[in-house]
């Protein structure tokens, strides 16, 4: 009885491979929970699309990819002296380098291991600084390098910012033309190719992949019980009054998954408060609005979710599910974990 992301196949797949056809070079990026999909459901689809490499986030994700992709597997988090060393996977493996020291030790510990080296850019996170790449080449020849990687951040101008380490890549002696990019949206992305036709860019791609038809993703949530309630009558762990006379529904789906984790989008300050009183809304007496989705609206959480059911408040005279049925419930992919997820 669960927490369910039901996927029209057909037209997911057939944007898959638009995204796919339209971004040559795409390195799909298949980390953390998998965007919902879970990393080796997205490895098996990357594979039958048939591309060269999947990005993972930190090596420890590697091996759900290993097995059911053939292709490359770049690890996006920095290698480090400490990184666990994929030994049996090492010739399928590329390695994300980010600083002077790590490459030498790599250079000395495993030579001929196959790396990008990450430029360090306004997003802060990892890299090497622009100004250190050319001092870092010599360290590289005992080394593959397959690629210089940057990861953008969402504003500024980072086309401007993508070409002058496009700039720098080609006048230093470093033996690639490969330019990984995250993050460039597409026009970016066209404009860098045409300006740096010496340089292959490959653009690193999550979201947009997996999760940019948002129209073909149904989540929902098992109906476990219906229980009709009176006014002030006390449920829950909290023992809580009910609001109104109508209907508990116990649905599958609480904090193990993801659910309520986000702060309430309902507003919190006095004004809002005070609207929310004048519309008769739940929140002024303290209930937060729940994900789920019943007889046509967003029905009140009756308290907080719980591990993995939540209970949401349905008034009187509203249609109520029966026990089995789904209900539609909103998610932010990237942080709800689903029980099955069903691909038609
Ligand atoms: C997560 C990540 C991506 C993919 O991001 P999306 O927004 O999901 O496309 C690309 N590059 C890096 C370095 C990342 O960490």
């Amino acid at each position: 009885m669960p927490l369910t992301l039901r996927v029209d196949g057909e037209p997911w797949r057939a944007h898959l491979r638009t995204v796919v056809e339209s971004h040559p070079g795409i390195v799909p990026v298949a980390k953390g929970n998998g965007y919902g999909f879970g990393i080796a459901k997205l490895a098996r689809r990357a594979d039958w699309l048939g591309v060269d490499t999947v990005a993972v986030g930190m090596y420890e994700e590697a091996p759900q990819v290993l097995p059911r992709f053939a292709g490359d597997v770049l690890v996006m988090t920095p290698w480090r002296p400490e990184s666990p060393w994929p030994s049996e996977a090492a010739r399928r493996t590329i390695h994300t380098l980010g600083r002077s020291e790590d490459l030498q030790t790599l250079a000395d510990r495993h030579p001929g291991s196959r790396v990008v080296v990450e430029g360090l850019t306004t997003m802060t996170r990892h890299g090497l600084p622009r100004q250190e790449l050319a001092a870092a080449v010599s360290t590289t020849r005992a080394l593959r390098v397959e690629g210089v990687a940057l990861h953008l951040p969402m504003a500024g101008d980072r086309l401007a910012e993508a070409e002058e380490w496009c700039a720098k890549l080609t006048s230093v002696d470093l033996a690639t033309t490969t330019v990984f990019v995250s993050h460039l949206d597409d026009t970016e992305l066209r404009a860098l190719i045409s300006r740096w036709p010496s340089l292959t860019v490959r653009p690193r791609i999550g979201t947009d992949l997996w999760l940019g038809n948002r129209g073909v993703l149904h989540p929902v949530a098992t109906v476990l019980e219906v229980h009709q309630v009176r006014r002030g009558q006390r449920v829950g762990y909290r023992q809580r009054s009910v609001p109104r006379d109508g209907w508990l529904l116990v649905l599958c789906g609480g904090t193990a998954h993801g659910i309520g984790l986000e702060a309430p989008t309902a507003g919190v300050t006095v004004r809002s408060r005070g609207i929310a009183l004048a519309k008769g809304g739940l929140e002024s007496a303290g209930f937060a609005l729940s994900p789920f989705t019943v007889d046509g609206r967003r029905r009140w959480f009756a308290e907080p979710p719980q591990m993995q059911v939540s209970m949401v408040f349905v008034p009187a005279r509203r249609a109520v599910p029966a026990v089995g049925d789904e209900v539609p419930v909103d998610v932010r992919f990237t942080t709800t974990t689903f029980d099955t997820v069903h691909i038609s």
